[in-house]
């Protein structure tokens, strides 16, 4: 078995989610202990994790042999089984771990596991619904969307800014965002400075309130 440190990360349901974290989490240079009931899926993954192990995760006896109570860090990628989702949170609760992330599919799903002490909840098909929102327009090539409200997207360039440097078109005064990067077609991006100049086909980085970055996306 493994000896966590602050480095290292317990993920338990390696489906879909789950696996994307924990791969995601290696790459990045945690250690990381996987947990899942379906031994198929602990094959898998045995050679890619610093250690794999097949238990029900809803025993917060199991959790304790494996060790889970020392980690820091754990993630529950367990959706589809909202009792199961539900009974480990609360097992990791019991076991006193600090930081606990846990995938909702709905946002009453989401309240319960907040209710039995999940610290972060996300909701990775509502969030990615909400982006491909923006994306299947056309308007936004890429959008994040912090939880208070701002938002960040990739966009291209309003006509009536081409031309003109970022001071006369005064962007940020008439449409409240700002603008970060700039990208022209097949060159590296470059951070805004106001003597920036902006020409049709530009691609822009906008940042400000989430409402003000739709309506700039929609001018071009
Ligand atoms: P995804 O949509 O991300 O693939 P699923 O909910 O389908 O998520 O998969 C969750 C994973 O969690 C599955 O691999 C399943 O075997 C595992 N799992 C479900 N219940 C438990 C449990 N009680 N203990 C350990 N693993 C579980």
């Amino acid at each position: 078995s493994f000896t966590p440190t602050s480095n290292s990360v317990v993920v338990i349901g390696l489906g879909r989610f789950g696996g994307a974290v924990a791969d995601s989490l290696v790459r990045l240079g945690h250690d990381v202990l996987g947990i899942d009931e379906n031994a198929e899926l602990v094959q898998r993954w045995a050679d890619q994790l610093t250690h794999v192990v097949q238990a029900d995760a809803t025993n917060t006896d199991t959790l304790r042999r494996l060790g889970v109570a020392d980690f820091e860090s754990a993630v529950v990628g367990i959706g589809n089984d909202l009792e199961a989702s539900v009974l480990t949170v609360l097992s990791l609760v019991e076991l006193g771990i600090r930081d606990i992330w846990v995938k909702a599919l709905s946002l009453r799903h989401g309240r319960i596991l907040e209710r039995t002490g999940a610290h972060h909840v996300v909701y990775p098909e509502m969030a990615m619904g909400e982006r491909v929102a923006h994306l299947v327009t056309g308007r936004m090539i890429d959008f994040i969307e912090f939880d208070d409200g701002f938002a960040i997207a990739k966009t291209r360039a309003p006509r009536d800014a081409a031309g003109k440097t970022l001071a006369e078109s005064a962007l940020r005064s008439r449409y409240g965002i700002t603008i970060v990067g700039v990208k022209r077609p097949r060159t590296d991006f470059t951070y805004a400075k106001p003597d920036t100049m902006i020409e049709a086909g530009d691609l822009l980085i906008v940042s400000g309130p989430t409402q003000l970055v739709e309506a700039f996306a929609a001018l071009t």
